[in-house]
């Protein structure tokens, strides 16, 4: 069997890039995936994909007929595309002998797919065919502040517990900035309490607060924090730059724990349901 690793992220942290890292690590390897491409508005792929919603649905003519904008546009092409996914299952049954990864990129804008219909679908079907895991790009330079780093891990955890697949953080950009700053404030929550705190020391918006008083913000994140702690302990992470190619090994060995809680804990489930 298979796995199937679909890649999600916000716009910018690199899932497009890191997917073309995936794709010439596994070349090189001699173990080439098999890549569906479901961003039906990507102008230009950097990898050859063997399933592109682009040969099914064009997205400029969905937005000029349906009188629609580029997220509607987005949307309604991924609904289209649905509608026949029956058929990307054929092809997907087709390879299971031959290939040991499946990649699926998604649309840029992360909200058209975690939030839609269509995408629950895309995913469950998925899923149901193939052992998955969700594989949720972000962007390390940028997620080094408390607040966006929680704000990262809300979403993250919002994935886990909507679709209940195993997710993968992937700490992109490893090149630029390394992250072990992430994997400490995941593993010892004083150390992310310390960072909140000597950032809210700093920070201007604070200046009206006294001292001892905790602003809203940080009792609120000290709070949330805890919460945290739950989803933390039950979720893989690994540092890579899609730049560099740095951490693949690591990569497929998360992927590889990732597969094995699929198998311990949503294929029961899949099976019970049916
Ligand atoms: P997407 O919008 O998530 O698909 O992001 P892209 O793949 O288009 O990448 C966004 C930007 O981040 C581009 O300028 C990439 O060159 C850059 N980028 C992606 N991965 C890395 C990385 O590992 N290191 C560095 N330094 N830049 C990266």
């Amino acid at each position: 069997q298979p796995t199937s690793i679909i890649l999600l992220g916000m716009a910018g942290s690199g899932k497009s890039t890191v997917l073309q890292r995936l794709n010439s690590y596994l070349h090189s390897k001699k173990q080439p995936p098999y890549v569906i491409n479901l961003d039906p508005a990507v102008r230009e792929l950097n990898y050859n994909a063997n399933i592109d919603i682009r040969d099914t649905v064009d997205y400029s003519k969905v937005m000029k007929q349906y009188n629609l904008g580029p997220n509607g546009g987005i949307m309604t092409s991924l609904n289209l595309f649905t509608t026949k996914f029956d058929q990307v299952l054929g092809l997907i049954e087709k390879r299971k002998g031959s290939v040991q990864n499946i990649l699926v990129d998604t649309p840029g804008q992360i909200e058209i797919f975690t939030w839609s219909a269509s995408g629950a679908i895309i995913t469950d079907a998925i899923a149901s065919e193939t052992p998955t895991v969700i594989g949720f790009v972000v962007d390390t330079p940028r997620t080094m502040a408390p607040a966006t780093f929680m704000s990262n891990m809300l979403y993250a955890c919002s994935i886990l517990y909507k679709t209940r697949l195993p997710v993968l953080l992937i700490f992109n950009k490893t090149d630029v900035q390394d992250c072990s700053f992430a994997e400490e404030w995941m593993t010892d929550f004083e150390a992310f309490q310390a960072a909140l705190s000597s950032r809210s020391a700093t920070s201007t918006h604070e200046s009206t607060n006294q001292s001892e008083e905790p602003s809203y913000m940080n009792s609120l994140m000290n709070s949330m924090s805890l919460v945290l702690e739950e989803f933390y302990a039950n979720i893989k992470t690994v540092g890579i730059s899609a730049m560099t190619g740095a951490g693949m090994p690591e990569f497929f060995d998360a992927v590889e724990e990732c597969r094995k809680e699929y198998y311990s804990d949503y294929k029961p489930e899949l099976d019970r349901l049916r």
